[in-house]
This record gives structure tokens, sequence and C-alpha cells, in this order.
């Protein structure tokens, strides 16, 4: 499969090339040229196969045979190894639980994929490679955990001192061996700043050999269709029409959505559920795209600003406004409505969402209203509700159970080389270690 720029799809490359390159030279990101369809009989047995079966077939229709079976079989298996369950919470509405990954939100998906198939692309390579991240949260644990004891890899995270929840610290810190945090005394902007300057940097890149784990990597897109097809193959034929309610903020999981049901799958809807953050809405009112500074919320992995993906969805749709309104529908929510919808299914269903979800499931309630119409909404969970236990009132919060893992790390030692944010010292950081 070739692998084309948002900016120009006469610029194509492999997917492996797309993968090292992170982003087009024009500046684009990469799509791919064609999405493939899947064969009928993949999506009329698909209730027969198990999760990492699925993925494995789905990788390999869009990586088109660039990566020889057996060993894209191996990547994928060693990546999807936890479970995206669906849990219903009524007749009507299911949730699909992405956070059973070993940092609890579902950039696990993306992150473990990218890491194993960076080492596959660059098994035999004499140096040793160096991922560079600034994180504000999610992304940094994620990515370190995926490439946590990985030969021949090393990764550096930069994240703001004092700026992230303690849970975030803790799963950020936790990690020696190859992973390294920088506690950047700054913000998240600077730590960006910073890992933007080392990538530009010509004695860094003598020395060492820098690599992006950036979200906007195809090889960190890709695999989250694999739990769309997933979700469509366990709720099987009986469901009717499907709705999926995506939380939203740099917009790769609704991209790989709409990746899938161009492939084929089912779906009559995609909900775009944003914050406060709500350029995206705004956008598909007006058909003006207006990037704003992005606003704090209690949902703040989707405190988004100016969302990286747009780019991807308004090029698979050949920039068609009203062919992207006919496929998503987009609906802000505000706290006070995230706390309410947490409050309502948690009384109702006794499910606790996490803050992300609970934007999902309140967008999901306006549509709803606003459409009418029999069909099953499937709500997209981002995260674990025990990563975000400050946002609960004592009732809820009682009722959520820590996993083992977060429980474990909250009692841990901090590992963390505190550093000024000014680039010099970031600099002999890197050329030193
Ligand atoms: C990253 C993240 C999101 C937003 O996903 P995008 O693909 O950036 O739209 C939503 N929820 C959680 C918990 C996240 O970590």
């Amino acid at each position: 499969m070739r692998f084309c720029s948002t900016k120009d799809s006469r610029v194509s490359v492999s997917f492996t090339e797309a993968v090292s390159r992170g982003m087009a030279q024009d500046g684009g990101l990469f799509i791919p040229a064609e999405i493939p369809r899947c064969p009928r009989g993949f999506l009329r047995s698909i209730g027969g196969l198990a999760f990492p079966e699925i993925s494995f077939e789905v990788a390999r229709l869009l990586l088109g045979g660039e990566i020889p079976d057996a060993d894209l079989r191996r990547i994928v298996g060693e990546s999807v190894t936890f479970d995206a369950p669906l849990h219903r919470l009524d007749e009507s509405t299911v949730v699909l639980e992405l956070f059973h990954g070993p940092t609890l939100a579902f950039k696990d998906f993306g992150a473990r994929f990218m890491a194993r198939m960076m080492a596959y692309m660059h098994r035999g390579d004499r140096g040793e490679h160096t991922v560079l991240v600034a994180t504000s949260g999610d992304t940094g644990s994620a990515v370190a955990s995926a490439f946590h004891g990985m030969p021949g890899v090393s990764v550096i995270l930069l994240y703001p001192s004092g700026r992230v929840s303690q849970i975030q610290e803790s799963q950020l810190t936790s990690l020696t061996g190859n992973v390294t945090a920088l506690e950047i005394a700054g913000t998240f902007d600077d730590c960006q700043r910073l890992v933007k300057l080392a990538f530009a940097d010509r004695e860094i890149a003598a020395g060492r050999n820098l690599t992006s784990a950036n979200s906007i990597n195809v090889a960190r897109l890709l695999p989250q269709t694999f739990y769309y097809f997933n979700a469509f193959a366990r709720l099987g034929e009986m469901s009717g029409e499907i709705v999926f309610s995506v939380p939203s903020g740099n917009l790769g999981n609704l991209t790989a959505g709409l990746i899938a049901w161009k492939m084929g799958i089912p779906v009559k809807r995609f909900i775009a559920a944003t914050n406060a953050n709500d350029v995206v809405c705004r956008y598909l009112e007006t058909g003006v795209y207006e990037p704003g500074r992005a606003l704090t919320t209690l949902s703040n992995a989707m405190d988004v600003g100016d969302p990286g993906n747009l780019p991807r969805i308004r090029a698979l749709f050949n920039d068609d406004i009203e062919a992207i309104r006919k496929a998503v529908y987009a609906s802000p929510c505000t706290d006070d409505q995230t706390r309410e919808a947490i409050a309502e299914v948690f009384l109702r269903h006794r499910y606790v969402l996490d803050p992300h979800g609970a934007v999902g499931y309140s967008a999901l309630g306006r549509y709803r209203a606003a459409t009418g119409g029999a069909f099953t909404g499937i709500l997209l969970e981002t995260a674990h509700p025990a990563k975000f236990i400050d946002v609960y009132d004592p009732v809820v919060r009682g009722s959520i159970e820590v996993p083992g893992r977060l429980r474990d790390l909250l009692g841990g030692e901090k590992h963390s080389v505190k550093l000024p944010a000014r680039f010099e010292e970031v600099k002999a950081f890197l050329m030193g270690a």
C-alpha cells in the first residue's frame, strides 16, 4: 500500500517510509492512497474470529502485503495482547472499553503497534535509536510502556513538572532501564519546543539516532481501526444500525473509525464528541476552520485547540464538507454536562465512566434527541476512571476498582531527572546520556 500526503496526493511513499518519516516532506500527514475494501467473506465470518486474528486481517489489508504475513502476524499478536470488550448499559447503548492495556488508556493500542513495527524495521541496525517525546500525560506513558525493555531503543520523555496529575506522574516516572523521564521546569509547550529543537540540532543528530513517536505517525493511527472491527464482530448481526460516539481531541480515534467504515463495516454515523474545545463542531457547522488556543477541561486529554488529524478526515472525503457532515455529527460538551453524564450512568447502571467517556455519552444523548430512530450506540470509553480519581465525588470514587497495576505504581519509587526548560541543558543531557 502506498501512503500519500494530505497536501498532495501525488507524493507517495511505502508504509515503512511513512512510519520512519512521521510526516510528509511537504508538511502534510500520511494517509493510505486508497482505502482497501474488506472482502465480503471476511465481514460475514468476522463473528467467529478472535480480536488478534481480526486485527491481523485488517492490518494486512491496510499494509497491502508490504510486510510478510508471518512477521505482520507476530507484530500484531504482540501488540494486541489485551481485550477491547463491550459492556452493555441497556438495549440500545453499549460501552466499548478501550482501557485494558498496560497504561489504562486507548493510546496503548497505537503505541504498542508502533513500537513493535519500529523494532521490526530497525532489526539488524547496529546503532541505538532514541525515541524522544514531549508529553502532557497519557501519550508519554503509553509510549514508554510500549518501548520498555526493547533492545536497541531508548526512550526519553519530557514532561512539565507539577503540571501532570499524581497518577500520570507515577506512570511516567515508574520505569527504569531504557526509559528516562526528564522533569522539565516549565509547561507542556516548553517540552514540545525543546523536543523540536533537539530534532533540528545537527550535533545531536550526529551523536544520536533520534526517532519521533509522534501522535500523527501512521503506525499509531492504523491499529486504532482494529477495535472498531472487533466491536462490530462482537455485537453480531442482531444489533441493527450502529452509531459510534468517539470522545475526540486530536481526532485520531475518529479518523481510524472513518477508515474502518470506508473499509466496509456498516456504520450509520459517527459522533465527534468534544469538550469545550469545539473547533471541529464549529468547522462542521460553518465550513470554516478556525483553530484556537486549548482550554482546560475535566477531560484533559481532549484539550486540543488545533486537532492534528482534521486534514486526514478532509482528505478522506476529498474535502467535501457535505460528505463529512453526512458521516459525522459533532457535539460539544461542557464540564457540567460531563459531570451530569457521570452521575446519570452511575445512578442508572452502576457503571463509572471516565470524564472522556462521559463526554461521549453526553453527545450520544444529544444525538438521540436530535435524530430519533432506532440504533445501537457504541460509546468508546478511552480511559479507565481510576486515572481521574480526583474528578469524582466520594460515593462514585468509592465504587471505582483501581486496577492492581495502577495501585502498585502509586506506592512506587519516582525516577526522573530534573532539568530547567533550557535547550543547552537538555542538549547536554542528550549528548551525555
Ligand atoms: C488521547 C485521548 C483522547 C482523544 O483522542 P484523539 O484521538 O486525540 O481524538 C480521548 N480520551 C483519552 C483518555 C485520551 O488519552
